[in-house]
């Protein structure tokens, strides 16, 4: 099963795919693990990568997808994989078909799990931090006793900068417009499955493996 996950911040993503790929055995290929790989690997596009990044600047393209084409060329993606952050834009998505037309792959499911902004908002703002002992709470998914008092050692309790809800609207925003082009995309080739990520985890995996079922 050749599998594409998306999902904007806070909306499982992480979690989801642990749980594909565990119960599947398919390789979890992020961009991030892939870069790394090729940089340790020392590999033409690997040290091409770690020049711009080195530098501070932004991979090329045609670098980025250098790496992805070698990555899914690799054995282990015989019986499928999961790409996680690759595409971010319809250029990359294009890109990769291409690469799985030259490797006979297709994608079966670009699997995007849904949840609404506000409810993002109140999941990415709801951190708590004690001051005292660091002990972290979330004022949805794990309350504190006490408003804003640390329930081990009753420090006071902070939110840290980049969960106010100005930083954090900012980022969906940004992720919100930079996702919405490759959904599209992703629609009009028919692979695109919406799954509503505002449920409890298990169930949102259970919703996912209904589909990957039919892939067996
Ligand atoms: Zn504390």
């Amino acid at each position: 099963m050749n599998l594409i996950l998306m999902g904007l911040p806070g909306a499982g993503k992480g979690t989801q795919a642990e749980k594909i790929v565990e119960k599947y055995n398919i390789p979890h290929i992020s961009t991030g693990d892939m870069f790394r790989q090729a940089v340790k690997d020392e590999t033409e596009l690997g040290l091409k990568a770690k020049s711009f990044m080195d530098k501070g600047e932004l991979v090329p393209d045609d670098v980025t997808i250098g790496i992805v084409r070698e990555r899914l060329s690799k054995d282990d993606c015989s019986n499928g994989f999961l790409l996680d952050g690759f595409p971010r834009t319809v250029h990359q998505a294009e890109s990769l078909e291409q690469i799985l037309t030259d490797l006979n792959k297709k994608i079966d499911y670009c699997i995007n799990i849904q949840v609404d902004k506000e409810i993002l908002m109140k999941r990415l703002t709801g951190r708590r931090i004690c001051k005292s002992c660091g002990a972290t709470y979330h004022l949805v998914f794990n309350p504190p006793a006490q408003d804003n008092m640390c329930d081990k050692c009753g420090g006071e309790l902070y939110q840290r900068a980049d969960d106010n809800a100005e930083t954090v609207e900012n980022r969906l925003e940004v992720n919100i417009k930079q996702q919405q082009p490759l959904l599209d995309f992703y629609q009009g080739k028919g692979y695109l499955v919406t799954i509503d990520g505002d449920q409890p985890i298990d169930q949102v995996f259970d919703n996912i493996d209904a589909y990957l079922r039919k892939l067996k």
